[in-house]
């Protein structure tokens, strides 16, 4: 458990994508710190369940479940609107849900770009339009938009990802700008490498788009970019959320944090 603590409880939070990987681990990290969450994303119902249990029965909040698909406008708004009506609040509002595609432009096939952009951008639009009006009324909100060090730099292979992650810090500003006087704050996450499935997918891709072992593609490509040669930890990620939607996070409007290892320090 990371060192980090902040008072949460009776506060409500939706996080997108938290059936996996980073998260699972957020919602983890809120519902701990008091917070009833709304878990959603896609996976196996009996392990979807077993989370939401767990994570109700750990940290004694309530903990719901919604399926919105995030492709879709209609069920992200759904979503948001359960959350609000469930929970009776909606405080904080993590865009977290996201896919990879690696492959070089000219072969990157056009649905998975479309996918890429509906899901790792798009959807952060979608939920914040349903969210904001919420937040606004209760004069207080908190959203985190999950973006990367791929929102900042580059890597070869990733267009569409790069692409909607620069979109993520785009849209983040601009809608930090529009809620700066209603109490609601708006920033981005960036994470360098973390050791999620998703990643994890990416080694085996990664090797085969460059010819390489996966060895290679671990030590070589992705530790090679983040200078302490360490994954970045779940519990790191948290204590930095936690910030960012704690009292304190206030005036920390339309930025990021960036937990990279010094990767664009470079
Ligand atoms: P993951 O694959 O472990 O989890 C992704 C989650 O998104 C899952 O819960 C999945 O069900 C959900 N999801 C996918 N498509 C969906 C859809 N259409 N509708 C609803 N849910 C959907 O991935 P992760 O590594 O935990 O990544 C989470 C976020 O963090 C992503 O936005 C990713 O871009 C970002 N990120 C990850 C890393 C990393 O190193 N893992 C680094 C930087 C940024």
């Amino acid at each position: 458990m990371g060192a980090v603590s902040v008072d949460l409880s009776g506060q409500a939070a939706v996080i997108t994508g938290s059936t996996s990987g980073i998260g699972a681990a957020l919602a983890e990290g809120l519902a701990r710190s008091g917070a009833n969450i709304v878990l959603n994303g896609f996976g196996n119902a009996g392990e979807i369940e077993a989370l939401r249990v767990r994570l109700s029965s750990d940290h004694g909040v309530s903990v719901l479940y919604h399926g919105a698909d995030m492709t879709r406008p209609g069920e992200i708004a759904d979503l948001i609107g359960f959350a609000h009506d469930q929970l009776g609040r909606l405080d904080i509002l993590v865009n977290n849900a996201g896919i990879q595609h690696v492959a070089p432009v000219d072969e990157f096939p056009e649905d998975k770009w479309d996918a890429i952009i509906a899901i790792n951008l798009s959807s952060v639009f979608h939920a914040m339009k349903a969210a904001l009006p919420i937040m606004k009324a209760q004069g207080r909100g908190r959203i985190v938009n999950l973006a990367s060090v791929h929102g900042l730099v580059a890597s070869p292979f990733k267009a569409a990802y790069v692409a909607a992650k620069h979109g993520v810090h785009g849209l983040t500003k601009t809608a930090a700008l529009e809620a700066a006087e209603t109490g609601v704050t708006i920033n981005c996450l960036n994470p360098g490498y973390v050791q999620t499935p998703l990643v994890e997918g990416q080694i085996a891709d990664t090797a085969k788009a460059r010819g390489i072992t996966e060895e290679e593609v671990v030590r070589d490509v992705m530790l090679a970019a983040q200078p302490t040669k360490q994954f970045v930890t779940y519990d790191q990620l948290i204590g930095a959320l936690l910030y960012l939607v704690s009292d304190d996070g206030a005036n920390m409007n339309g930025g990021a944090i960036t937990v990279d290892g010094g990767w664009t320090a470079k």
